[in-house]
């Protein structure tokens, strides 16, 4: 089985030497899928033909290339958020809305898997639109934590999240907005990256809010997490908030070098607004015992104080939200999506049309337009975007002295099923670790750092713009020496 392999660098040297077929891990990934999906519900749309097919293929050219191959995800098995165009299959957004979509195009980090030999092996479930903390916003059903079936798997990438936790693939692709990514990741026990802002291509990535959001790569471990990031990462034309060409190669030549440095040291800082008052007591232990591992490694630490968060999650909302009612206005069943009868005038059949959109995305549509309207605009959204370049020179200035900072990923546990879904300010509060991380476009890692009552408990590292390789490197010898490395629930 899959989850058996240590990284899927195993499993490639595997193919290479011969001792497993690629078709064999196909069949293997989709019996796990058989078993435990109706207990699960990780995917939208599983593409078991389609897959075993490309998985013969690439087995073909393994034989004939003299069991050499340089496709850096060669032969592995990945489910991908439904909210990322794959060509010629539904995207779903997990809304009505667009259930019958079917983009006609690749997603940029489509093309660049499939150029390294990835095989897609499903789409997977999400909150409506990626807005949520819990997964249970799909059109198609709740997603279930494999760690306890009664409890969230983290939103809104949550299908990616329980897909790997339950060993149903190795590898995912998830978004982050405010959070989506890690929150999934703590929630269900794996590691995810949100990148700096403007390091991946969001083109194919169906907008929720275009200037904090990234697509990024969820793993069961940090090495398979990295591996998958430096497919995705890079300079895109169709996207022109990437990073330039140039700037890639600074990047690239920066992520060569070694840290810690020679002397195995490093400083880290915690903000006391992310450690304090509102964590969970459970979550704060397996975050202080993290934090004395990693000063035994070599780290120093002080606490440090970034006032401005204590608004970060009013202002997440307010920017999220008015950008969110810009880009859902193309949802109108006459440009894209669902198309009620044609019945009544013009304003009759345009709001027939948007009542295919779930609750909360029509709460969030609906606060949007009033954040921007006349009147309220700079009252709210200006006012939000003031605290934004607040909050970042707040951070740079701690990370100009720190490496990276350390805090938790969620301040809870994973809720139960049901528990947050229709209270949604339980559910915004839920945020606050992640969302500064969006406000600032900075980059930050979940890492899973211990266990409270069975619920996975994650550690977020937050590193400096580009600074991805700092933040692998240290979430690298945390999770050799935490021994947290493909952790698994019976299921
Ligand atoms: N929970 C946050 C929200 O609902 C983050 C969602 C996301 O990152 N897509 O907006």
């Amino acid at each position: 089985m899959i989850r058996h392999y240590h990284t899927i660098r195993d499993l490639i040297a595997e193919y290479k030497s011969g001792n497993k077929t690629v078709e064999d891990t196909i069949i293997e990934t989709f019996d796990r899928i058989d078993k435990v999906e109706n207990k699960v519900n990780a995917f939208i749309l599983t593409l078991k033909n389609e897959a075993i097919q490309r998985a013969k293929e690439l087995d073909k050219t393994l034989k004939k290339s003299g069991r050499k191959t340089k496709g850096k995800l060669f032969g592995i098995p990945i489910a991908i958020k439904d909210n990322i165009c794959f060509k010629n299959y539904p995207t779903t957004c997990a809304s009505k809305m667009l259930e019958n979509y079917i983009p006609p195009y690749n997603a940029t980090v489509i093309k660049k898997l499939l150029d390294e030999g990835a095989i897609i092996v499903g789409k997977t479930n999400m909150d409506e639109f990626a807005m949520g903390t819990t997964c249970e916003s799909s059109y198609f059903g709740v997603t279930h934590n494999p760690w306890a079936l009664d409890r969230v798997p983290g939103g809104s990438s949550g299908g990616s999240g329980a897909a790997l936790a339950s060993g149903e693939v190795p590898l995912a692709l998830g978004s982050d907005t405010g959070g989506s990514i890690r929150c999934p990741a703590s929630f269900s026990g794996v590691v995810g990256l949100k990148a700096t802002y403007g390091l991946v291509s969001r083109y194919g990535l169906i907008a929720y809010a275009c200037s904090l959001e990234q697509i990024g790569p969820m793993a069961t471990n940090v090495s398979d997490c990295k591996d998958i990031f430096d497919v995705i990462v890079g300079n895109d034309p169709m996207d022109s908030t990437t990073i330039s060409k140039e700037e890639m190669e600074q990047y690239l030549k920066k992520s060569f070098k070694d840290f810690p440095n020679s002397k195995g040291k490093f400083t880290f800082g915690i903000p006391k607004e992310l450690l304090g008052e509102g964590i969970d007591p459970e979550v704060k232990k397996s975050v202080w015992d993290a934090i004395k591992l990693l000063e035994d490694l070599g780290g120093s630490y002080e606490e440090i104080s970034i006032p401005s968060i204590d608004y970060s999650i009013a202002c997440y909302y307010i920017i999220a939200m008015a950008e969110a009612s810009s880009n859902l206005a193309r949802f109108d069943g006459i440009r894209y999506g669902f198309r009620s009868e044609d019945k009544g005038n013009w304003n009759e059949v345009f709001a027939n049309n948007r009542l295919a959109f779930g609750k909360e995305v029509r709460r969030r549509i609906m606060l949007g337009t009033y954040a921007l309207s006349a009147g309220y605009y700079d009252m709210y959204y200006l006012k939000a975007l003031k605290l934004r370049t607040l909050l970042i020179q707040e951070f740079e200035k701690h990370l100009k002295k720190f490496s990276f900072l350390i805090c938790p990923t969620m301040p809870i546990l994973p809720f139960k099923l049901g528990e947050a879904v229709n209270d949604p300010l339980t559910m915004y509060l839920a945020d606050i670790c992640t969302v500064p991380i969006n406000i600032t476009g900075l980059p930050a890692l979940s890492i899973p750092c211990g266990f409270s009552q069975g619920l996975p408990i994650g550690l977020q590292i937050i590193g400096n713009y580009y600074e991805e390789y700092k933040i692998f490197q240290i979430a690298d010898l945390y999770e050799k020496n935490a021994h947290t490395k493909n952790t698994f629930p019976k299921i």
